[in-house]
Parts: structure tokens; C-alpha cells; sequence
């Protein structure tokens, strides 16, 4: 049996994973798709680069991408204008979703689309050499820090926790990183002194978790503070023993903060602040001036109400971190309310009834929650439907080779030796700057790289001699 897997993040290879090391079904061959010609998906692209142990992580996923019946095929892209998903039921048994959620959730208050305005998203992507974010038309290298002094975050999940961390990096603690050099250049010279990151409800109620949190509390010349007034409004805040394990924490960590005061020495502040929901970002000379916070209070149910009192928090950056949000992928159903695709035990459901084929894993079957390690029970259950349905799956006719039905879908797939030749050309990268590996932040370089032509440059094709399989490339 044969199947595609769409998305090489943390859910594809998982599945991938499940798929190819049982027994009940032998012989599975896995093709694992992405739109990129680089694997791992949010490790690669998401993960903070100074996050090096989660990023470790992408040789445990290498381990699966190498499999002998496992194939990698980035450059494969699945949607409007690509393969669309009915051509790849043509070549494959199966084919399980693992795109993850792929674009931001919107704040929907005035003044968000000012200049100086980003979502996390897009910020993550720079700093993280996404090739998208180097593609041109979104301005200058320096556009997110540029005569920054004052920077507000809105949310309190982890992805705020990172690009907090991010603007307050020095130049030291970037070097050993896999950043893009031009990224580092810009963030090293940055002026950023306080960051302020902003959530709505209170601390019993923030998303970040205690690891990520603390790890605030230990950055080189940054003090992070708290007020203690906001803090004691949440009512778990004096008792926090009712409170879930993750929470209570969180809480213990930010008392310990509010108990010790400002400190003069730092050279930059994280500030942590509750209980502001934001209502406008604010306009100063053509961008962004500051953000209007309406102030709240806890209604006791989990929620919070407003007061009609406001406070204005200067800044010349907002990054909005409210969370990741799932695309439609044309051809598939999708449910606009969740983000998600509707589905029973990872089967695709098509007006409520299983579409036979068609499943999904990850972000885009359970919404954009949980860390890298709950994809596992996730994938876990969509490869145990899959198997369960695999003897009438398998009773179908497919064509003999899918790279050749993804090449006549206009797609130029790079196999495992093409991404060898990516690594190859970071590690290269990084030696020529005196820097360990150093991520290549252009498609063009991505695809030259890989092997392939570069559109309109001259480079001609020269794939690289590679078998079909990835056995034995490494
Ligand atoms: P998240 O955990 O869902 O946090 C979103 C934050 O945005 C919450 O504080 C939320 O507040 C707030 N928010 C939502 N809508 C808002 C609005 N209209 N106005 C103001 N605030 C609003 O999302 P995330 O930080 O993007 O993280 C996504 C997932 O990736 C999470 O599961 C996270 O743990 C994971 N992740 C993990 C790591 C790591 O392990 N190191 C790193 C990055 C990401 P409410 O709670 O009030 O809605």
C-alpha cells in the first residue's frame, strides 16, 4: 500500500513513523510532501533558533525521512494552482493532512494593519529564514526593529514568550544559532530596551508554560517585572492551590518576580502585564504609536469584563501572538468556526460522511494547541483508522509511479538528496561567516541548493543523482 503524507512537520513524520514501523499492514511505502524543499515543518520554521534542544529534535524526525520505505518530496505543493488533492488519490492509497495551521488569527481592532504592525507569524518567519518572508514585497531586512525603543506583544502564549525573547537577544547568545546572519545583524543592532507583553485575562490563565516562562527570568542583562497589584487581582493569585499543575506554577514563577522589585542594572526589560485587552493600535506619524488597552477584570467564570477605563502603552512595534489559525486547502473540506478539517478519528468526513482515502493528523485535525510530543497520540489515532480501513483502501487501482503524476501536476519534487544538498550548503555557509550551520533565507538559494533550476536565472535543472529511495544517502 502507498500513501502521502502532506507536511513534513513534527504530524507528517509521526504518521509517517506509525505507518511504516507496524506489522499489521506490511509493507507500507510513505511519501512524506511539502510545499518546501526543506523538511520538519514548525521545528525548522517555528521553533525560536536559540530553542537548540526542541530543534534537536529534527534528527529524530531524519531518522523516519530515511526510513527505506519512507521518501521525502519537498517542492510538492497541494491546493489551488498545485496538485490539487483528487490528483493525489490517482497515485496513492491514502493520503493523510498534516499541514498544519498555517497563518495567523486576526486581533480585529483599527489601526492593525499600520506599519509597524506584525503578526508574531510573520516575525517568527523572518528570524527563522522562512523562504516566504524573504520573497520581497514585504520591506526592508530591518523593517520589524527599525528606531524601535518600545516593543508591545499582545498574548501570553508561548510563541509571545518567544519573540519577547527574540528582541531582547543579544548579539553573544544569537551567534551560535542557525539564524539567517542578516537576521542576527539586525536584531545585534537593535534598540529595543522594554518589550511589553500583554495578555487579556490574568496569570492563572496565560498559555505559556512554566519551562518557557522561566526561562524569561535568566536572559542576560534583561530584567523582567511585574506589577504586583495586576497580579492580585486574579483571585487564584493569593491561593493558587486550586489551580491545574502547569498554571499554578506559572503563578509561582510570576510571584516570585513580583516580590523582588525593579532592578536598576539591566540594559533591557521585559515587562509582564495582565488584564488589558487591546482595543486599538495607535497611530504616530504614518505607523504605529503605542496600543490602547481597555482595562478588565476577572468575571469569575474564567473570563473577564471591561472597565470602559483605558491605559496607553507607548511603542513604535506591535506583534500581535494570539495564536495560529488553519487554511483552507481547496478541494478538502475545511470548518471556517474551528480552522480545522472536519473528521472522525482522523477520517476526513465530507458532509458528515468518511470521504475513503482521505485523513488528517496535527494542527489541522485538533486546531493549533499542544507541544511538538501531543502530535504523537494525534498521528498515533489517524494511522490506526488508516490501518483499520487499509483492506478496502488497498483494493484500489493507483498509477505505478507518483512522481510522475506530481511532475505532470507542474510540481519538480526534491528528494532526499536534494535536501542533502540544502544541508550541505547551510554547513558551508556557516564555515565561510565563522558561525556554525547557517540557514539559507532565499528560494533561489534553497533551489540552487537543492538542485534545482532557478527560474529566469540561467541556472540550468542538474537534479541530483538520486535514487528513488533515501536508504543509504545520509
Ligand atoms: P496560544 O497558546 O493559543 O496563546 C494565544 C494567546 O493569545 C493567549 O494568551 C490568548 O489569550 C491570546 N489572545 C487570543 N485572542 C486574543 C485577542 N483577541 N486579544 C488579546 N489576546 C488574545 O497560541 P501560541 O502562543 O501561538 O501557541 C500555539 C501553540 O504552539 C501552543 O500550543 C504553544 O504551547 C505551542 N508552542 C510551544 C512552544 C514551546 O513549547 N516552546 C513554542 C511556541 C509555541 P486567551 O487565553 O485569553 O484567549
Amino acid at each position: 500500500m502507498r500513501v502521502a503524507v502532506v507536511g513534513s512537520g513534527p504530524s507528517g513524520v509521526y504518521t509517517a513513523q506509525g505507518l511504516v514501523e507496524q506489522e499489521r499492514v506490511p509493507d507500507v511505502r510513505v511519501d512524506v510532501l511539502d510545499r518546501l524543499p526543506c523538511p520538519y515543518g514548525l521545528v525548522r520554521y517555528g521553533v525560536a533558533p536559540d530553542h537548540e534542544k526542541i530543534k534537536s529534535l529534527q534528527g529524530n524526525l531524519r531518522g523516519v525521512l530515511e526510513h527505506e520505505r519512507v521518501r521525502f518530496l519537498g517542492g510538492v505543493e497541494v491546493g489551488p494552482g498545485a496538485v490539487p488533492p483528487a490528483r493525489l488519490l490517482d497515485c496513492y492509497h491514502a493520503v493523510v493532512y498534516c499541514v498544519g495551521a498555517a497563518t495567523d488569527r486576526r486581533l480585529g481592532v483599527p489601526g492593525e494593519d499600520l506599519p509597524g504592525s506584525f503578526s508574531a507569524t510573520e516575525f517568527v518567519s523572518w528570524y527563522s529564514a522562512h523562504p516566504d518572508s524573504a520573497a520581497g514585497g514585504f520591506g526592508p531586512p530591518d523593517r520589524f526593529v527599525r528606531g524601535v525603543q518600545s516593543a508591545v506583544v499582545i498574548g501570553v502564549g508561548n510563541v509571545a514568550v518567544d519573540v519577547a525573547r527574540m528582541l531582547v537577544r543579544g548579539v553573544p547568545e544569537l551567534l551560535p544559532t542557525d539564524m539567517p546572519h542578516e537576521a542576527l545583524g539586525v536584531l545585534g543592532a537593535s534598540r529595543v530596551r522594554v518589550v511589553h507583553m500583554v495578555g487579556r485575562r490574568g496569570p492563572s490563565q496565560a498559555r505559556f508554560t512554566t519551562k518557557e516562562l522561566r526561562e524569561l527570568g535568566g536572559l542576560p542583562d534583561t530584567d523582567v517585572t511585574v506589577d504586583p497589584a495586576e497580579l492580585a487581582r486574579d483571585p487564584a493569585y493569593a491561593d493558587p492551590s486550586g489551580l491545574p499543575a502547569a498554571a499554578r506554577r506559572n503563578v509561582e514563577v510570576l510571584r516570585g518576580w513580583a516580590g523582588r522589585g525593579e532592578r536598576a542594572g539591566p540594559a533591557r526589560r521585559v515587562r509582564l502585564r495582565f488584564y488589558l485587552r487591546p482595543v486599538e493600535v495607535l497611530q504616530a506619524a504614518g505607523r504605529v504609536g503605542g496600543v490602547r488597552f481597555e482595562r478588565t477584570l476577572p468575571d469569575g467564570r474564567g473570563g473577564v469584563t471591561g472597565t470602559g477605563s483605558h491605559e496607553d502603552v507607548p511603542a513604535q512595534l506591535v506583534l500581535r501572538s494570539v495564536g495560529y489559525r488553519g487554511v483552507p486547502i481547496e478541494g478538502l473540506p475545511f470548518d471556517a468556526g474551528s480552522g480545522t478539517v472536519p473528521h472522525a478519528a482522523g477520517r476526513v468526513l465530507r458532509d458528515g460522511a468518511v470521504s475513503p482515502g482521505e485523513y488528517v493528523a496535527g494542527w489541522i485535525k485538533r486546531g493549533p494547541t499542544g507541544v511538538i510530543g501531543t502530535n504523537r497520540p494525534c498521528a498515533r489515532e489517524t494511522v490506526q483508522s488508516l490501518l483499520d480501513d487499509s483492506a478496502a483502501l488497498a483494493r484500489r487501482a493507483v498509477a505505478a509511479e507518483p512522481l510522475d503524476v506530481l511532475r505532470a501536476a507542474g510540481a519538480e519534487p526534491v528528494e532526499w538528496a536534494g535536501w542533502l544538498g540544502i544541508e550541505r550548503a547551510e554547513a558551508e555557509l556557516g564555515r565561510s561567516l565563522g558561525r556554525r550551520t547557517v540557514k539559507l533565507a532565499e528560494w533561489e538559494a534553497l533551489r540552487r541548493a537543492a538542485g534545482l533550476g532557478v527560474p529566469g536565472s540561467g541556472v540550468p535543472g542538474g537534479r541530483p543523482s538520486a535514487s528513488s529511495s533515501n536508504a543509504g544517502q545520509a
